[in-house]
């Protein structure tokens, strides 16, 4: 079976010392064991070290971006190595804010995911919609392309989690229903099964982003597709707590 998977993603968020008060408070929690539910938490890459030392071990740390090869001459960027060597252990790659505000492509992402892998980070590899692609139907269309992007890349998927991020959910309020969340969820592990194959397709686990909160994460983590979530807003607040407890 697929263990749950809670990550919060406090995107470009936080004071030192409001990043120690979250610390705390996820260090006081009291939530089901590593075998039960895998907690990653991503905050800015400046903040990385002081959440690294304070943080519980048996909670990650997840970068939010790498750069797309081997460190360089490439200003403003941090690599994948570079987080190695602080101990973080994973990465979210093409979050929709990095696809639609900084344009990364869906190949460019695929580049991301195959070398972050290559070097030993764990990758969050995020795919959604917008409400245009929706309304129009190409829902399925275009979070199968980003996926196909990855698959084009790499072989080996035991250190991928797909998050499936509807871009018209993520910090609107506008949460997905259970049913829009599974139908995804379960097309795109279709979409595995027939296009990476049956093992990757039934081990890999799909988690679910946007608008979850303390009151709505339950109904969705009760469809058999829904592995998990990526929590953006509620991440950086105490019920980012009931929601990694969700996972029983
Ligand atoms: P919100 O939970 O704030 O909607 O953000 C979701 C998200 O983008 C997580 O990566």
């Amino acid at each position: 079976g697929r263990k749950f998977f809670v990550g919060g993603n406090w995107k470009c968020n936080g004071t030192i010392e409001e990043v120690k008060k979250i610390v705390t408070m996820l260090n006081e929690a009291e939530v089901p064991s590593e075998d039960v539910v895998e907690v990653v938490v991503s905050p800015p890459f400046v903040f990385l070290p002081l959440v690294k030392n304070l943080l519980r071990s048996d909670f990650q740390i997840a970068a939010q971006n790498c750069w797309v090869r081997k460190g360089g001459a490439f200003t403003g960027e941090v690599s994948a190595e570079m987080l190695l060597n602080l101990g973080v252990t994973w990465v979210i790659l093409g979050h929709s804010e990095r696809r639609l505000i900084m344009n990364e492509s869906n190949e460019f992402v695929g580049d991301k995911v195959a070398y972050a892998l290559s070097v030993g980070l764990k990758v969050i590899a995020c795919v959604g919609e917008t409400l245009e692609q929706r309304e129009s139907g190409s829902t399925m269309s275009v979070v199968a392309a980003q996926t196909n992007a990855i698959a084009d890349r790499i072989s080996n998927w035991s250190n991928v989690v797909i998050a499936y991020e509807p871009v018209w959910a993520i910090g609107t309020g506008k949460v997905a229903t259970p049913a829009q969340a599974q139908e995804v969820h379960s097309e795109l592990r279709k979409w595995l099964k027939d296009n990476v194959g049956a093992e990757v397709a039934a081990s890999t686990c799909i988690i679910y982003g946007g608008s979850v909160n303390g009151s709505n994460c339950k109904v969705l983590a009760a469809e058999p597709d829904v592995d998990g979530f990526l929590v953006g807003g509620a991440s950086l607040k105490p019920e980012f707590i009931d929601i990694i407890k969700a996972a029983t």
